[in-house]
């Protein structure tokens, strides 16, 4: 502690002291050398405060990124590992050892003067070991890819390049798509099938903010030559989710000479974004040209049968018992993209198990109400109205209006059998939005309908064919 004050240390300064070398030492642990190098290594603790423990980094930008990156695994070792400490603050606040202490550095916005801005303390000028291999995800392969019509170009595209990387007229493979859609998990499965190949094969993958990143760090510790030099030596280049480098004009510019010096050397090149480069705004054109230079390939928005025949394949490994009804619910509801497809069937499958319920068509809805009703905004009541009315070709109003005439009337019947068939809305709900009907009009209408459907095959063929366009 500071001698010089001559103030007694606090009683417990250290075993405080004692207790964050120990948060120290497990956080490098976890994240490896050179990451805690570059980010973790300049925080120091500059005390408690009630059940807080306060720490300082020189940096605003080092403090937003260990917030963001770091922030949840910080304090639950300092909860860990510190007695009585429950939150973890983190402040700006430069070194004691600086010049000018107090002194805010914001780099987050880098600007070609970056190069020279001095790191706040220069870390040793190391080899650092190779670590662009990050670890793939073992669920992320071409097995476990269901191929169906919105995914087949891109997976042949896939296919084709884990087969016979860096060949023309497949170099870069550009992968876009919403999210959700199997853009990460047709990567991985590249890398994989790279790998299996040729385990000499040095495949690079990251996401387009890790290369960020990490040429920021390059950047503040003059150590750009060695990023080139490593990123340079790879076989095949993947970035993910390219999107990221949107804006960030030093770090695009330092992809597009990696880019440029990767093709030229004869390796593969992968990415990924959410958008076509031609849609891509915020990237120049030369490197727009370049990225649309090899084969730009699609993942589509999923259909029924794609969403369907990847629940089977996933309830298949899930050990439970998933009901086919089940699955065509699933897939029927949940349209979104395939993340949140699986996310659904993972809590339904976590829930059988925890429980030891069986899956049913009636405790699905209830596990999953919150999940099914976000996905019923999708389609509202005014949607099944509108459609409705114009399938029968009466005019919208009629479906609030009190005209009883067979007409008008069974076409709105129709509408509430759909509401209550497609929306989470209840039976009240419904009916308020038909002209403010009781709830009993509804109920009456949907039992009205189950039964002519049953009794009426054109009737049934009908009213299906109205919810499938509704659902598609
Ligand atoms: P993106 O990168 O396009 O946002 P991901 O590749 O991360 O999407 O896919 C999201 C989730 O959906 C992952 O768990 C992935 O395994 C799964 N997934 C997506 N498409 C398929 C598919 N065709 N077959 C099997 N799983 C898929
Ligand atoms: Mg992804």
């Amino acid at each position: 502690m500071d001698q010089d004050t001559g103030e007694a240390p606090p009683p417990n300064a250290g075993k405080t002291a004692a207790c964050w070398a120990r948060v120290r030492t497990r956080l490098r642990q976890e994240v490896g050398d050179v990451e805690y190098r570059n980010w973790l290594r300049q925080m120091s603790l500059a005390g408690v405060e009630g059940e807080a423990a306060i720490i300082h980094l020189p940096t605003r930008f080092l403090r937003d990124w260990v917030r963001d990156h770091y922030g949840d695994r910080l304090r639950m070792l300092c909860q860990a590992e510190m007695p009585g400490i429950r939150l973890v603050e983190l402040r700006v606040q430069a070194a004691a050892r600086a010049e000018k202490p107090g002194i805010e550095e914001d780099v987050a916005e880098l600007s070609p003067l970056a190069e020279s801005l001095a790191p706040i303390s220069a870390p040793p000028i190391e080899p650092v070991r190779n670590d662009w291999l990050v670890p793939l995800d073992p669920r992320f392969t071409f097995d476990s890819f269901v191929v169906g019509k919105p995914n087949e170009f891109a997976h042949a595209c896939a296919r084709r390049v884990a087969e016979r990387p860096a060949q023309a007229g497949f170099n870069p493979l550009f992968l876009y798509g919403g999210v959700g859609l199997g853009k990460t998990h047709l990567m991985h499965s590249i890398a994989w099938s790279l790998r299996e190949q040729d385990p000499n094969l040095s495949v690079a993958y990251m996401s387009a903010e890790k290369f960020m990143y990490r040429f920021i760090a390059a950047l503040r510790s003059h150590n750009t030559m060695e990023f080139k030099t490593q990123l340079r030596s790879v076989h095949v280049l993947m970035v993910d989710d390219l999107q990221f480098l949107i804006g960030k004009d030093n770090t695009q510019e330092e992809f597009f000479h990696t880019f440029n010096a990767l093709i030229d050397a004869g390796k593969q090149i992968i990415i990924s974004a959410d958008k076509a480069p031609n849609d891509l705004s915020g990237i120049e054109d030369r490197l727009r040209t370049r990225l649309s230079g090899g084969i730009v390939a699609d993942l589509h928005a999923t259909t029924y049968e794609l969403r369907l025949s990847i629940l089977q394949a996933k309830a298949n490994v899930s050990g439970v018992e998933v009901p086919p009804r089940v699955q065509e619910m699933l897939a029927r509801k949940i349209a979104s993209n395939v993340r949140d497809l699986e996310g659904a069937l993972n809590r339904v499958v976590a829930h059988a198990k925890l429980f030891g319920r069986p899956i049913t068509l009636e405790s699905v809805p209830e596990v999953l109400s919150d999940i099914l009703r976000a996905h019923d905004k999708r389609l509202s009541i005014d949607d099944i109205q509108r459609k409705v009315a114009e399938h029968y070709n009466i005019r919208l109003t009629e479906m609030a209006s009190a005209r009883r005439s067979r007409a008008v009337a069974r076409p709105r019947q129709v509408a509430m059998y759909l509401a209550k068939q497609l929306t989470s809305r209840s039976l009240p709900e419904i009916g308020r939005r038909f002209g403010n009907r009781d709830h009993t009009t509804v109920l009456h209408a949907v039992n009205k309908i189950t039964e002519l459907m049953a009794e009426d095959p054109s009737f049934a063929e009908d009213v299906t064919l109205l919810r499938k366009m509704l659902e598609m």
